[in-house]
């Protein structure tokens, strides 16, 4: 589905509308923008697929699972293990990926479930329309022994990649990307997530809106004698969670034609999934397919590598996953696409004290995001067309970026507060 198809279609409603009252008119003009932006989204959501590569997962996969070194705040480590209490270096690396992201706040949550300190990382990419609307797509990143190449830094590897691609664009509703710890041991860390957020302390006062999550456990095995691309989708009849099976289905027939769904319901409690049911969240689990007797014979030793896993199938499950996500949050546009130029908009003094000053020749708002060297957001604000200067006093010394944005445009500077 493309732009041309839209404007045939659009043109053709055009032609049709009948002219006879202006209320007929606006009616057959809101038809039309909703049919333009259903298309628009359709694009974009196949931007997206076509964003998430085969060998960016399969090279994740490779170094959360330490068959390679990587590179992690800057230094050449390898991550030999991910159990709960060995994962430190995983949830590094986890964090390092998140940072080199626009668009996204990272929270590090720490809980003690009685097994040690356990570490979720929650990030987040906030909605422009509906902030409060979320969608939540989730891997465990702990393991139970050496590599687990399988269960789960396939899960984990693909969380990754649909936010380095999801987080270039602006969403009507938020995403949330969490990578669980200490699954292995009771999903203890999804656990403490979804009671949080379903507020349990004061009776779901202020209970999270979360509309639906996808969990990804062990998705990159198949049989390679049955070769049939069979793929789990694991649910019960909590909340909306068969109408997260259904979005499922239906985009796997045009972004994932290849793979083969096996619906089971009711699904394994097995996994990160099961807390969000407990508390009435509509959620499902996608990966290999169990109910098949198509899963890992290396299940939970350190024979499970990605030498054993089929990445091909692994990347069409991924490439789902990244189709729904981007379809539920709505997308609203790509950011950064046009640059403003020298003359259209400028920073001064550079290095800055305390007021930057923004010296434009357009009228119009503008938001202002300032990053640190690592990508993480450090101060958000909406600029009016009055106003042309921010105070940064208080800043700590350091290299920074900004990205400035209007509705037509964006440009990144980078400058040093002294
Ligand atoms: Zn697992």
């Amino acid at each position: 589905m493309k732009f041309e198809i839209n404007l045939t279609l659009l043109l053709y409603l055009m032609a049709f509308t009948p002219k006879k009252s202006m209320m007929k008119r606006i009616c057959a003009l809101s038809l039309v923008l909703m049919v333009t932006s259903f298309f628009a989204n359709a694009q974009f959501v196949q931007d997206v697929v076509n964003g998430i590569r085969m060998d960016s997962l399969e090279r994740k996969v490779s170094e959360l699972s330490g068959e390679v070194f990587s590179s992690i705040n800057g230094i050449s480590s390898r991550i030999i293990n991910r159990e709960h209490a060995n994962n430190d270096l995983a949830l590094e690396y986890i964090k390092d990926h998140f940072e080199a992201l626009g668009n996204i706040t990272i929270e590090d949550q720490s809980f003690n479930a009685g097994s040690g300190i356990g570490r979720n990382i929650i990030a987040t990419q906030t909605g422009t329309v509906n902030p409060d609307n979320i969608y939540l797509i989730c891997a465990h990143y702990d393991s139970v022994d050496d590599y687990c190449a399988d269960d789960n830094a396939t899960g984990t590897s693909a969380v990754l990649e649909i936010a380095r691609i999801l987080s270039q664009y602006e969403t009507q509703n938020t995403i949330v990307y969490a990578l669980w710890d200490q699954e292995e041991i009771g999903l203890r860390g999804s656990n403490y997530y979804a009671e949080l957020a379903s507020d349990v302390a004061n009776g779901g006062v202020n209970r999270a809106n979360i509309i639906g999550v996808v969990n990804m456990d062990m998705m990159g095995y198949q049989n390679q004698v049955a070769d049939d691309n069979n793929f789990d989708i694991d649910l019960n009849n909590a909340a909306n969670s068969e109408a997260i099976r259904d979005d499922l289905l239906a985009l796997r027939t045009i972004y994932a034609p290849i793979l083969n769904p096996i619906v089971v319901q009711p699904g394994t409690p097995f996994s990160d999934h099961k807390p969000f049911w407990d508390e009435g969240y509509g959620a499902v689990l996608v990966g290999e397919s169990w109910e098949t007797n198509d899963q890992t014979p290396d299940y939970h030793q350190n024979t499970d590598r990605l030498s054993t896993l089929d990445v091909p199938y692994f990347y069409e499950i991924a490439k789902l996953v990244a189709a729904y996500t981007a379809t539920k949050a709505g997308i609203v546009r790509l950011l950064s696409t046009d640059s403003f130029t020298d003359n259209e908009l400028k920073i001064f003094p550079n290095p800055v004290k305390s007021v930057l000053n923004i010296e434009t020749t357009i009228n119009t708002d503008f938001n202002l995001e300032f990053f640190d060297v690592k990508g993480k957001l450090i101060k958000l604000l909406k600029l009016n067309s009055g106003t042309r200067n921010v105070d940064l006093s208080s800043f700590a010394s350091g290299v920074y970026f900004l990205e400035i944005t209007n509705q037509e445009k964006s440009r990144i500077f980078k400058f040093v507060k002294e």
